[in-house]
């Protein structure tokens, strides 16, 4: 008798294989070796932070819209940019972009407490509501407000993920960001920036550009004014 490897998903997760070989030839052939992001995102369900009417692009090689205009992350860049963050465990990480929650279900996953910025109250509370529909609504804390000013009330911040593009890397983030921390932020014109690590190491900030990437537009008093590029 021939034995065939089992080809059929997962009972109750018809959409595992997807997301098995999302990982595989999106992140794990692109270069993501840090185990715990691989697992993370081989963990998160992609397709419950998608509208309804794309879930079956769930686990394409692209940014999805979402409500608001706005759209979730393609998954090599949410899974670059939480490599690029070194999460320690039970670290608490400041993540300025909800949008659908996915980043920070992925921050979650690999064991960090996200406190997580929104500027559109909507978005907010969506996100908030999948969020606790996984179980991580205890470990995820989204709050509405401007983002590019960062969090003084619970700075400093060892690690913060900026998932909109700025003009320019927000000065507040930049004095928020505590000694030995890690800031990961794109930063360029409307849908073409540059990613840049910033690392405050002995007191000394030092920015590194990492390579390119395209995100909506970061709206706020140390972003984009509304309207000046890009949508509101
Ligand atoms: N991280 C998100 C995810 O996993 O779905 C993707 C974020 S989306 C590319 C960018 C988000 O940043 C949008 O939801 C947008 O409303 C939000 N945003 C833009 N400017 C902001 C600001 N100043 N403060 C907080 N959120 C902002």
């Amino acid at each position: 008798m021939r034995w065939f490897p089992r080809r059929e998903p997962m009972a109750g997760d018809p959409l595992a294989a997807d997301r098995a070989a999302m990982v595989e030839r999106q992140l794990r052939r692109r270069g993501i070796i840090d185990a715990r992001v691989l697992a993370a995102m081989g963990a998160v369900p992609r397709e419950r932070f998608v509208p309804i009417g794309l879930r079956s692009h769930a686990y394409d090689d692209a940014a999805l819209p979402i409500a608001g205009g706005q759209a979730i992350s393609q998954p090599y860049i949410v899974a670059w940019m939480t490599e690029l963050l070194q999460v320690l465990p039970g670290g608490i990480v400041l993540e300025v972009g909800t949008g659908s929650g996915y980043q920070a279900a992925v921050l979650a996953t690999i064991g960090a407490r996200v406190r997580s910025i929104e500027r559109l109250p909507e978005l907010a509370a969506a996100a908030r509501e999948r969020l606790a529909g996984l179980g991580l609504g205890d470990l995820v804390e989204v709050i509405v407000a401007d983002g590019s000013l960062g969090d003084p009330g619970t700075a400093p911040h060892a690690r913060v993920i900026v998932t909109a593009g700025a003009p320019t890397v927000p000065a507040p983030l930049l004095d928020q960001l505590a000694e030995g921390g890690r800031l990961v932020v794109p930063v360029g014109p409307a849908n073409a920036q540059e990613l840049i690590l910033v690392t405050r190491t002995l007191g000394r900030l030092t920015e590194t550009p990492v390579g390119g990437c395209a995100f909506v537009p970061l709206i706020g008093v140390a972003g984009f004014r509304p309207g000046e590029d890009g949508p509101v």
